[in-house]
């Protein structure tokens, strides 16, 4: 029986990772944690037979626990529940699925108790990847991507040296916005926005694949997770996100990994890793498919990606300031506050704002996240 937690169990991460959990009578829930949707936690709860589970506010714990009276369930608010869910006893392996640097401190208190992390949190690598990726070697625990692109390239590194890797090659499907010009994104809206081409994901991780905001977010993702630097990742758009990412060696062979866009996929080969479980789902049809194309991303129209590779280039406390940018950037957008285009605009402000902080620790990026929070809502 392998034990797991998971942290944004209410999402579409996590109720993934659950309909795998579904399929897998030898794993066992010990732990969820979620925001504010209590329904279906409680449902999670009630199907799962979690020992702790978390809500963000207090008032919404204590409406769980009296909903759940008739079962053996500890109920915490907030950081201090993720945190004990992160560092449960009975888990092996912590899958971390919430969204923003609300990740880090959880992920860190995990790593210091060994446990094994399916990473689908990329803003925690993002924004704290120097500080991560020491600690998880130094206690021996392993950082397994849920990441579609970093499970792809993870998967294409099984039996290679890795110092015989050249290159990176990340896949990116352009969102729904490909092709566009600047006049054409200017009348963009949130429901435009929200129409990924090829895969099902939450609102803000799909906002930020409409502006190539994720794309960048998983360039400084790869980097931490690989060790691979910047001027060795490339990103190449893909349309119909078939092949989910590449890595070229120094003989000039490429591995890549293929499949349907499906995050359960990475996510089992996360959970079993190295073993692969046999999973029911639609597969590639190389007859209908036909053919695949590839283009270089336009880093002009969409400023996202320019912004993250400077961002990725500069380091320090530059990358967490391009992410809180952007995580309230899509708030407001979400809000419909802004337009599409101040997305990365407002990004760009933050950044020409900044004084770089080196090496931050945790409190310095916490720090920095809550600046360029009150640097946003002062303007906006
Ligand atoms: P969703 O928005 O669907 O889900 C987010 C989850 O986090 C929900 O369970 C939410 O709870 C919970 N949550 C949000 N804020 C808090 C908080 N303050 N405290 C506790 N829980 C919180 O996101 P996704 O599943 O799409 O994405 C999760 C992460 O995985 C992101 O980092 C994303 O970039 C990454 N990712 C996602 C992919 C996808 O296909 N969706 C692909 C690759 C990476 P509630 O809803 O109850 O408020």
């Amino acid at each position: 029986m392998k034990k797991i937690a998971i942290l944004g169990s209410t999402g579409s991460i996590g109720t993934q990772t659950l309909e795998i959990v579904r399929d897998n009578p030898d794993l066992q829930v010990v732990g969820l944690a979620a925001g504010a949707n209590i329904d279906l936690m409680e449902k999670q709860v009630r199907e799962f037979k979690p020992r702790l589970v978390s809500l963000r506010s207090e008032a919404d714990c204590r409406e769980l626990k009296a909903r759940l009276a008739d079962m053996e369930v500890q109920v915490i608010p907030d950081m201090e529940g993720l945190i004990s869910i992160a560092e449960m006893e009975e888990a092996e392996i912590l899958v971390t699925a919430i969204v923003g640097m609300i990740g880090i401190r959880p992920t860190i208190a995990a790593i210091n108790k060994k446990k094994d992390i399916a990473l689908a949190n990329k803003e925690t690598l993002v924004t704290a990847g120097h500080i991560i990726m020491p600690l998880a070697a130094k206690m021996g625990v392993s950082i397994l991507p849920v990441d579609s692109e970093h499970s792809a390239i993870f998967q294409s590194m099984q039996g290679e040296n890795k110092d015989r890797v050249s290159k990176l090659l990340i896949t990116a499907s352009g969102g729904p916005f490909r092709g566009w010009t600047r006049q054409q994104l200017e009348t963009v809206q949130l429901e435009d926005a929200l129409k990924h081409p090829n895969w099902a994901m939450g609102s803000k991780i799909t906002i930020d694949s409409a502006t190539l905001v994720n794309k960048g977010l998983e360039v400084m993702e790869a980097k931490w997770l690989f060790n691979v630097d910047l001027d060795r990742i490339q990103v190449v758009v893909h349309p119909q996100s078939i092949i989910h990412s590449m890595v070229e060696y120094v003989d000039g062979g490429i591995m890549a990994q293929l499949g349907m866009p499906d995050m359960k996929l990475p996510i089992q080969y996360a959970l079993f890793y190295p073993d692969r479980r046999p999973m029911a789902g639609k597969r590639v049809d190389f007859y209908e498919l036909g053919s695949i194309t590839f283009e270089r991303p336009d880093m002009e129209t969409f400023a996202g990606l320019r912004l993250a590779m400077r961002a990725a280039a500069a380091g320090g406390s530059v990358p967490t300031v391009f992410n809180a940018a952007n995580e309230k950037a899509v708030s407001l957008f979400q809000n419909r506050k802004i337009r599409f285009l101040q997305i990365p605009e407002i990004i760009e402000m933050c950044m020409d704002h900044h004084r770089k902080i080196e090496n931050p620790d945790v409190e310095e990026i916490l720090s920095t996240e809550q600046e360029t929070y009150e640097l946003i809502r002062s303007k906006f």
